[in-house]
């Protein structure tokens, strides 16, 4: 007997190759088949008689088959099938291009169902490769209503997909129906069995309509009601106040080399006043790269040392946090504090009494409270850290964590009843109205302003015949003193034809492109720092990465391991090799480690590709907004696959539309209907949403 959980390959006759295509698709059960949904519909809805076909209408005919043969072409050598159909109002001519088969199938006196556009003939009309099945006194079901089209990959037809769906369509009975009635009273939802048989085959338009609406309903929905379940249980926990000290922040914004912006103010100021309260904040601060993030979020670890209280900033790389580490010194160089910093290969503080050598003196700094700011990677969740009063914990680039790395942060705070204020930060521009569907009234600060004086960042699409100009456009700007940054897909050369390795590149600007000039290259496999297992011979990360600070190395040959943070205010020039192979928002990311400086700063995309990246590549050339390329890059590709390579767990919408905003908003306010009610009392909704909270904040 099939259930929703059987396997695909249990279904009757279908064979293991078909199985094996379905599992391409991830469709391995029953279950997934159902909620494989079509992504268009072809419309057959009117079934015309014969005599009354007009030339240009998409139709269904039905009729007997009076006549087929199939022929070969004399000179195009192509199979032509050519057929008569007929109804008791008259002939119609069809006729099918090297599809032989189906003059072997379909047999003279057989009921068949024919759909497609009608076209002018000589002799009246005809019908071109219509779509045809034989009607054996069961209804059409390729030919006639809204006929389902679903993406499908090479080999597997849609006619098989929907003759399988069909096989099990009886199976949506089956779904449990979690939403609450109420709910699905007040907004007007058809109930789940009934959505799913007409999301494959409508009724009619109208109940296809109302099907799209529940689907979509439902996926926003238990999304959105994730998310604020989190949050109202956030809102239940303590966190320690964070006083704000308006003098002594004046002070340091005062003493700033440069002015903040206004939106770096706003931000920070909403941060200071969420900190401010015994509710532990949960918020995300969005600025595209180089808006200036650090500082902003500086003044909230500046007020929680000025409390007596620790904070911790979390990074997802060792360059990034020996990077942020410097900054943070810097800001701070007036301020008695103690900054630390713990990688797995770093161990250092700023104050000059205490010193730390370990990772034994550091643990036990940190826990007597002898450290105010700690900067580190995911090894301070790791080892066996505990702090003295963690009152804020601040995650930089938060996509790259998980939310079991952010829960740990959570229980941190070294007081058993608090939790610290959690601040995310990212660069990945997540447009307001995704935030909305995503995370529900989430807190939300965006810098969406850049620091005076920016120039905007050259960007040029670079064709394989003007390599070399593009190499000799470098060479200058590093004869004027600049440095660049030369990015790659790959690490070692691979069979994938054409595409760029860091080892390949590296070799061939060090040996011939650039002799004369000093070129590293770095990448994710190598040590952090040199390691001694190779007897200090081959360099770490950390060093490439502060010699080509120091302007000690001219060109740095990389991976995508700089895409996030690092800054270099002399690099002028970001050159992208195999560039129609990142996202639009990843390129953005790479470009931003350029324009740090008063300098004019260049990015030079050199596709692989040309034709096929054309497009996507001068719409990023024209564009310099992180917001606005995500939201061009939501446009051609979906969110999972724009956030969802970076995004741990992003969510993965199947059929909802994250522009209807009507829609969201009657979401959300189901959603705060549930929390508000007490989501115990719906323990089949709890237990639908329990599994992916990954993308949660908080
Ligand atoms: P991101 O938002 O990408 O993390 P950073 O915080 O690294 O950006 O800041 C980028 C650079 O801009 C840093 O060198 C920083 O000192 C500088 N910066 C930050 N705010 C301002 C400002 N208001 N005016 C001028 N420069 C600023
Ligand atoms: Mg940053």
């Amino acid at each position: 007997m099939l259930t929703l959980a059987t396997p695909v390959e249990q279904i009757n006759k279908i064979g293991k190759a078909t199985a094996k295509k379905l599992q391409r698709l991830e469709i391995k059960t029953v279950q997934d088949l159902l909620q494989y949904y079509p992504f268009r519909y072809e419309d057959y809805s009117q079934t015309v008689k014969i005599s009354e076909l007009r030339p240009g209408t998409k139709v269904n005919v039905r009729g007997v088959l009076e006549i087929i043969q199939n022929r070969r072409t004399p000179r195009q050598r192509m199979m032509i099938t050519e057929a008569i159909v007929g109804d008791e109002t008259g002939q119609l001519k069809v006729v099918w291009f090297n599809q032989p088969f189906i003059g072997r199938t379909l047999k003279v006196g057989d009921q068949i169902s024919l759909a497609g556009e009608i076209k002018a003939d000589l002799a009246g009309v005809q019908m071109v490769a219509p779509e045809y099945e034989r009607l054996s006194g069961c209804l059409p079901v390729h030919t006639a209503g809204l006929v389902p089209i679903y993406s499908v990959t090479a080999n597997l037809s849609n006619k098989q997909l929907r003759f399988l769906i069909k096989s099990v369509i009886g199976l949506v009975n089956e779904f449990h129906d979690f939403l609450p009635g109420e709910i699905q009273k007040k907004y007007n939802l058809i109930d789940l069995p009934k959505a799913l048989r007409n999301i494959h085959f409508p009724q009619n338009a109208a109940l296809l309509e109302k099907a799209k609406r529940r689907l979509k309903f439902d996926e926003l929905f238990l999304v959105q009601l994730t998310s604020q379940i989190k949050k109202s249980e956030a809102r239940s926990q303590e966190a320690e106040k964070i006083k704000f000290f308006e003098k002594e922040t004046k002070e340091f914004v005062k003493n700033l080399p440069f002015e903040l912006t206004n939106a770096q103010k706003k931000a920070a100021w909403e941060i200071l006043q969420d900190i401010g309260q015994d509710k532990p904040m949960s918020r995300l601060l969005e600025g595209d790269v180089g808006s200036g993030k650090t500082v902003t979020v500086a003044l909230a670890m500046l007020n929680a040392a000025l409390n007596k209280k620790q904070s911790v900033l979390l990074v997802p790389t060792e360059i990034l946090a020996s990077q942020h580490f410097e900054t943070l010194c810097k800001l701070f160089k007036d301020i008695k504090m103690s900054i630390g910093l713990f990688t797995r290969s770093n161990k250092k503080v700023n104050s000059g009494q205490l010193t730390v050598n370990s990772k034994k003196e550091m643990i036990s700094a940190i826990k007597d409270g002898q450290i105010n700011i700690i900067v580190g990677t995911h090894t301070i969740l790791q080892e066996d850290v505990e702090f003295k009063d963690l009152a804020l914990a601040i995650i930089d680039e938060q996509h790259r964590f998980g939310v079991e790395q952010r829960k740990a942060l959570r229980q941190k705070s070294g007081d058993k009843k608090t939790v610290p204020h959690l601040l995310a930060m990212t660069a990945t521009p997540i447009p307001r109205s995704l935030a909305q569907a995503i995370y529900g009234d989430l807190d939300l600060s965006i810098i969406n302003e850049m620091p005076k004086g920016r120039k905007p960042i050259q960007t040029f699409v670079v064709p394989e015949h003007k390599r070399y100009d593009g190499y000799s456009f470098i060479k200058k700007q590093i004869e004027e003193g600049r440095q660049a940054f030369v990015i790659c897909p790959l690490i070692s050369p691979s069979d994938k034809l054409g595409v760029k390795s860091v080892e390949e590149e590296y070799k061939k600007l060090n040996e011939i492109v650039f002799k004369d000039l000093k070129i590293a290259y770095l990448h994710g496999r190598m040590p952090a720092r040199s390691g001694s297992a190779s007897g200090g011979k081959t360099p770490g990360k950390e060093e490439i990465m502060q010699k080509f600070l120091n302007n000690e190395i001219k060109i740095l040959v990389s991976t995508s391991v700089v895409e996030v943070g690092v800054d270099v205010p002399n690099a002028t020039i970001m050159m992208i090799e195999g560039a129609e192979r990142f996202g639009l928002a990843q390129l953005h990311q790479f470009r931003g480690r350029v324009g740090r400086s008063e300098f004019q700063s260049y990015c030079l995309l050199f596709p692989t590709d040309e034709k096929q990246a054309a497009a996507r590549l001068n719409t990023f050339a024209k564009n310099h907004d992180g917001f606005k390329l995500a939201e061009e890059d939501l446009k051609m590709r979906g969110p999972g696959e724009v956030y969802g390579t970076a995004q741990k767990g992003f969510p993965e919408f199947k059929i909802a539309d994250l522009n209807d905003h009507v829609l969201i908003k009657e979401v959300r306010e189901a959603a705060e209907r549930i929390v508000n009610e007490g989501a115990e009392k719906y323990p089949e909704l709890l237990e639908r949403i329990k599994k992916d909270d990954e993308w949660v904040v908080g």
